[in-house]
């Protein structure tokens, strides 16, 4: 059994919140008080350029369970999730948006479906939103999206900032660019397959606004995706899907060579003037399947190149040694 310094760590990154931080810390207080928690609240500024991090350390020069970790400039979200998700020293973590959309009671039943009920990973589901319908749709095609890409149809809400996590599962996965939105992928992805699903109460933003709004992020959001997807099943053997496509190309386009030659060879051997290769299809299709296939199978053997030489290539989950 590992020692951990707390029963649960919560992990809040925020972004020009000012306003709402003091309410709730108090608030995540109050229930680790009520439930006889020990725990600690890791702020992680990410780069505001509000008074947050003044907040912050003015909490942490008088609360022991309070810390903060303030970046020199803005990353994102999943940048400030990884940092506190390595800092994080509790036996469950607890990840909680700033802005009180997210409710600190949740924290009791969420900390018991990790603890007793076995999850690996439980996320909270907004069921009832309280935010504007040009949020709220999207979401729904995102997250039906991401449940089929994912292979986890359970989960009806992917990017709910509310979570909780064994404390193995965020030691292990990596949050980078804007993944946040797929962390049960992620952790899916490394062999945490038990992942649950509460029902959360949700607000409406009582400060500020939202810092997700443009509708770019539902472009970036499926090539994140995608991304996942392909690093998923081909991260680590490239070849197999470039070879193999490239390979199929360019039989294709060997075959239409031949019919072209062998068009040729027949007119010749008939002593009839042939008609010029370029003005069969077939010459066009052999030209195109060949080259594209030749480059694909050079960017399989790249891809080769670059993953025997990639700093995780041999980071596999190893759950346990005796
Ligand atoms: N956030 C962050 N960095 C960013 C953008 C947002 O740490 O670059 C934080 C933000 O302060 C909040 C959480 O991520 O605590 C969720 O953001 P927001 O409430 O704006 O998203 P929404 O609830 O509208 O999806
Ligand atoms: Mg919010």
């Amino acid at each position: 059994m590992q020692d951990y310094q707390y029963d649960i760590s919560v992990v809040v990154p925020l972004f020009n919140e000012e306003e709402s931080l003091p309410e709730l810390r108090a608030w995540i207080e109050r229930v680790m008080n009520d439930n006889g928690f020990t725990y600690e609240i890791i702020f992680v500024n990410d780069g505001s350029t509000d008074g947050s991090w003044k907040v912050i350390e003015h909490f942490a020069e008088t609360d022991e369970h309070v810390h903060g970790i303030k970046f020199r400039r803005n990353y994102g979200k999943s940048p400030a999730l990884f940092c506190g998700f390595r800092r994080a020293a509790g036996r469950v973590v607890i990840t909680m948006d700033a802005d009180l959309q997210d409710s600190p009671d949740e924290i009791p039943e969420l900390y018991r479906m990790v603890t007793e009920d076995g999850y690996d990973l439980v996320s909270g589901y907004k069921q009832k939103r309280y935010d504007p319908l040009s949020k709220t749709i999207p979401t729904k095609l995102f997250n039906a999206t991401a449940r089929k890409v994912s292979g986890i149809p359970n989960l009806h809400d992917f990017n709910c900032g509310l979570k909780a996590y064994r404390a193995e599962v965020v030691k292990n996965i990596e949050v980078y660019g804007e993944m946040h939105r797929y962390i049960p992928y992620l952790a899916k992805n490394a062999g945490f397959s038990r992942i649950g699903e509460k029902v959360v109460h949700h607000q409406a933003r009582k400060f500020g606004k939202t810092k997700f709004g443009g509708l770019n992020r539902f472009v970036n959001g499926y090539l994140d995706l995608l991304s996942l997807w392909f690093l998923n099943s081909f991260g680590l053997k490239p070849m197999h899907v470039f070879g193999f496509l490239g390979s199929l190309m360019f039989f294709f386009g060997f075959v239409a060579c031949i019919v072209v030659g062998a068009n040729k060879l027949m007119h010749l051997a008939n002593g009839v003037p042939a008609p010029l290769v370029t003005e069969s299809p077939y010459f066009f299709i052999a030209l195109t399947l060949m080259i594209l296939g030749t480059q694909l199978f050079v960017a399989g053997f790249l891809g080769e190149l670059i993953s025997r030489n990639a700093a995780g290539r041999n980071d596999y989950q190893i759950e346990k040694e005796v």
